[in-house]
């Protein structure tokens, strides 16, 4: 088939996530990708592409690793399905679990395996609710979130979330709140970081007071917010989120699923930003996207309280601790260990990649750059000197996100915010070719909207 068959029957029966279906018709249907190795893609026109995105947020070790696809074939031969229901298990999951509680914060010494961030995501919110039956007060079942915080596309994660087009859309839940996330570029640029960021945490608190202390369950938060628009929390932000959570005896959530496996230069955002969650919930990088994988870690105080007064807990996915999925994770994990992927975000690739990107905050229409490791923002405005932000918010976001991908980037636009998340795995030169896209896409871009 010619690319425009297969844009045209695409087109005509293929309903992509997160797309306006009739605009993708009428730009001519989808991109076709056909093919990826190390951090690019080629299109079926042949174009190649640096994936400044990982996928969305996942291919950590970038694409092509044949030892991935050699561990599910393995796996698929010895033991291509059983479930780890009913008293079962299998050993990637068991092994996966072992590794895992090695690998993340002190005290989460149990995995619960879930498909998707998502489904990971409905776990931790139907644990929470338990923990607090259990505990004798099943009048806490408020999980606060943060407004623009992204958990998931399933109903109970969105509600989670606090994207407001999401929850138009398809209404959410009872039982959730949120507060404001702590951008200090929109929203304190006039004060100190750190008191803004002590003032932002405190808005959690405010909310416990609204909602009632003892109807409070937990509180979610992503370490960086991601699909959000890149918040970067102040230096005091954490800590205090942290005593306020201790003050109410809420649990803490500290969703992963875009920070964990190395993103950050640790292996998880939590040990960037010294959190000790309750709860942490990982997919993506679990598996460099190369297996639909995700997990729950579950801390001791919930887990003791699950295992010792809660009986048989009604819940679990058919592909909870898939063994070929599990294996690939396995794989991934030695692959980011043993070639040293996360040291080197931390100590080379990682600060080399932000001191390049914030080379670029001498352009007239960049705002602020701001990230860690192999994540970071480029948030737009129109004038530098007066702090004004773009009228039709999300408009210019979208002309730059245009430019990157017909010159060969691929970058994200959350409102005026270029998003970069790449596979780890970039090198300096990797690096320099990524900065110098963007520094073109954003003179087009200033040039299109005559800044
Ligand atoms: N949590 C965070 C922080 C995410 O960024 C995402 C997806 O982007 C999810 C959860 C949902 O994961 P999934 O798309 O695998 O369901």
């Amino acid at each position: 088939r010619t690319t425009a068959e297969w844009k045209k029957i695409d087109s005509a029966h293929h309903l992509h996530p997160f797309t306006d279906f009739k605009g993708l018709t009428d730009e001519g249907g989808a991109r076709l990708i056909v093919r990826a190795e190390g951090p690019y893609l080629y299109d079926s026109e042949g174009t190649k592409i640096l994936d400044g995105m990982a996928g969305l947020w996942c291919v950590n070790v970038g694409y092509g690793r044949k030892e991935l696809a050699e561990a599910a074939y393995a796996q698929m031969q010895e033991l291509p399905y059983y479930n780890t229901f009913f008293k079962t298990t299998t050993m990637p999951a068991t092994e996966l679990a072992r590794q895992l509680v090695e690998l993340t914060p002190e005290g989460l010494n149990h995995a619960f395996f879930a498909g998707s961030g998502s489904e990971a995501n409905d776990t931790v919110i139907r644990m929470v609710r338990r923990y607090w039956a259990l505990e004798g007060q099943p009048q806490r079942q408020v999980i606060i979130g943060r407004r623009n915080g992204y958990h998931g596309s399933t109903l109970a994660a969105l509600s989670l979330g606090g994207m407001s087009a999401m929850h138009t859309q398809s209404g959410i839940l009872p039982g959730f709140a949120h507060i404001e996330p702590p951008h200090w570029f929109q929203l304190g640029y006039h004060e100190d970081p750190d008191a803004f960021g002590v003032k932002a945490a405190g808005w959690l608190e405010d909310k416990i007071q609204e909602v009632g202390p003892d109807s409070v369950a937990a509180f979610i938060a992503e370490p960086i917010q991601g699909a959000g628009g890149l918040v970067y929390p102040p230096a005091t932000y954490w800590a205090e989120i942290q005593r306020v959570c201790h003050k109410y005896g809420i649990l803490l959530i500290v969703d992963e699923v875009i920070c964990g496996f190395g993103r950050t230069g640790n292996w998880f955002g939590s040990q960037t930003f010294d959190i000790k969650p309750d709860l942490m919930p990982l997919a993506k990088g679990m598996s460099s996207g190369y297996q639909p994988i995700a997990a729950v870690m579950v801390g001791d105080r919930v887990a003791d309280t699950l295992i010792s007064k809660g009986g048989e807990f009604f819940h679990g996915y058919t592909y909870s601790g898939h063994p070929v999925a599990c294996a690939v994770a396995l794989e991934n994990i030695r692959i980011l260990r043993d070639e040293g992927i996360v040291d080197r975000v931390r100590t080379d690739t990682g600060p080399y990649f932000q001191k390049r990107l914030r080379e670029l905050a001498d352009h007239p229409i960049v705002g602020e750059v701001r990230g860690i490791g192999m994540i970071a923002g480029i948030e737009l405005i129109r004038d530098k000197a007066r702090h004004e932000f773009f009228d039709d918010v999300g408009k210019v976001g979208t002309i730059a996100r245009d430019h990157s991908f017909a010159n060969g980037l691929i970058m994200r636009a959350v409102y005026d915010t270029l998003v970069l998340s790449p596979p780890l795995i970039l090198t300096h030169d990797h690096i320099d070719e990524l900065v110098e896209k963007v520094r073109l896409v954003l003179d087009k871009t200033a040039h299109d909207t005559g800044v």
